[in-house]
């Protein structure tokens, strides 16, 4: 609902374009190949280059600095579908926005040119905030970054971190005065080729194995001036305004799997036949598939709503939380659900369905955990 009440749940022209373009990538480029590289473990790198080719890895990145310059709530539009296809791939793509995302906020228009620039020509880049004993609770980080004439000096290791093997510089969180806790954070960009940058083995993961996962290590790593973003003490505002443009994408993600797992879903259950009938007309499978496709269009209204705040310039921080828990835990279930109708087929993994129960896990936890956002929440709702 805009400020002067109306409601429209209509697409653009231009969106319903962007959005087809998108769908076709996941049904032609991305969707044929998800199966290989989930057993494979191996980046996919043709996918990837294509999906640069399109635009796809600088979605955010304005124009004027050679990216699509795409509105959140259109870039929710892509994430979904290229989550339908593969979300293992839509991360390992989505991942750049999420890290370009510090410098769109808080950067100068050279740090946005140059790095903007490099994305749009085909750079990757990770966004390094968790570590291995703070995830949930950001400020409870250790890195620190120390002044040191016209640099500064950073040390510490990130865990967890999307695109780390493949990623050409990263945005880093760290402690510039850990003294003043919430007001010491500041946020730098760090090129992945500078001395004392070293990234590890990528982790063996549960699902979304097209997307690699690594820790990435910083030790006395020097650091122009030059690649602080904004001014010191305004990591932590930074990490807060990044979670409420990043969480609509993500739950875009989750929309997009469970719209996969509702898809295959409807057409097993046309096709399978129990007692001489298909399976949807035995009234409890039909009302599960219901029940399903209720949580798929519920979850992607209230993604819709986020994005569309971001853009409208209003606080979206309920909104971001609202839609990344419901859509990522209805995620889960609609999976779940979509293994119980395939029966004994839904635990094998030749069918799809045993990949987007593995992959939907992920959606509560990564960008703020199901719990996380509840704590969200209950913060807004009791401090008015
Ligand atoms: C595949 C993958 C990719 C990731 N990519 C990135 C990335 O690119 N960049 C990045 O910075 N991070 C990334 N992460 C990290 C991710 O954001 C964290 O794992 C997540 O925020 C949870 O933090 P944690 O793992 O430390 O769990 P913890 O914070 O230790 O939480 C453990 C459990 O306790 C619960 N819990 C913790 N505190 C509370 C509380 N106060 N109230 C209620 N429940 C609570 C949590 O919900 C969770 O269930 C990634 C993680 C994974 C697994």
């Amino acid at each position: 609902m805009s400020k002067n009440g109306s409601v429209s749940f209509g697409l653009t022209e231009e969106q319903v374009m962007i959005q087809q373009l998108a769908r076709d990538f996941a049904r032609n480029e991305i969707a044929p190949v998800a199966e290989h590289y989930d057993k494979s473990h191996e980046f996919p790198w043709p996918v990837i280059k294509k999906a640069q080719e399109m635009g796809l890895t600088a979605m955010s990145v304005p124009e004027d600095y050679g990216g699509l310059g795409l509105s959140l709530f259109e870039e929710t539009l892509v994430a979904e579908e290229l989550a339908w296809g593969c979300s293992g791939m839509s991360t390992a793509i989505g991942v750049n926005g999420l890290a370009f995302s510090p410098i769109l906020i808080a950067g100068s228009d050279e740090q946005k040119k140059e790095y903007g620039g490099r994305m749009a020509d085909g750079e990757l880049a990770g966004y390094c905030a968790t570590e291995p004993e703070a995830g949930s609770d950001v400020a409870g980080i250790k890195t620190t970054a120390t002044k040191n004439g016209d640099h500064y000096i950073l040390n510490g290791s990130k865990m967890f971190i999307t695109g780390a093997t493949v990623a050409n510089y990263y945005t880093v969180f760290a402690y510039t005065d850990p003294s003043q806790r919430y007001n010491g954070m500041s946020c730098f960009i760090v090129d992945r080729d500078w001395e004392g940058v070293s990234v590890g083995k990528p982790f063996d993961k549960m699902g979304q194995h097209a997307s690699d996962t690594a820790e990435v290590v910083f030790e006395d790593v020097k650091v122009p001036a030059s690649h602080l973003l904004g001014q010191e003490g305004i990591g932590f505002m930074i990490a807060m305004k990044v979670f409420d443009r990043s969480r609509p994408p993500t739950a875009a993600g989750a929309v997009g799997v469970a719209q996969r797992a509702l898809d295959e879903s409807i057409q097993y259950a046309k096709e399978r036949t129990t007692w001489g009938k298909p399976l949807w007309q035995h009234q409890v499978m039909g009302h599960m598939v219901a029940d399903m496709a209720m949580q798929v269009e519920a979850s992607r209204m209230l993604v819709w709503k986020a994005a569309w705040s971001v853009d409208a310039g209003e606080r979206n921080t309920t909104a971001a939380a609202f839609a990344k828990a419901y859509a990522a835990d209805a995620c889960m279930k609609v999976t779940t659900d979509a293994v119980q109708v395939f029966g004994g087929y839904g635990y094998m993994s030749e069918y799809p369905v045993e990949k987007l129960m593995r992959d939907a896990k992920i959606f509560q936890i990564y960008e703020g955990t199901s719990q996380i956002q509840r704590n969200i929440v209950v913060r807004e709702l009791f401090r008015k």
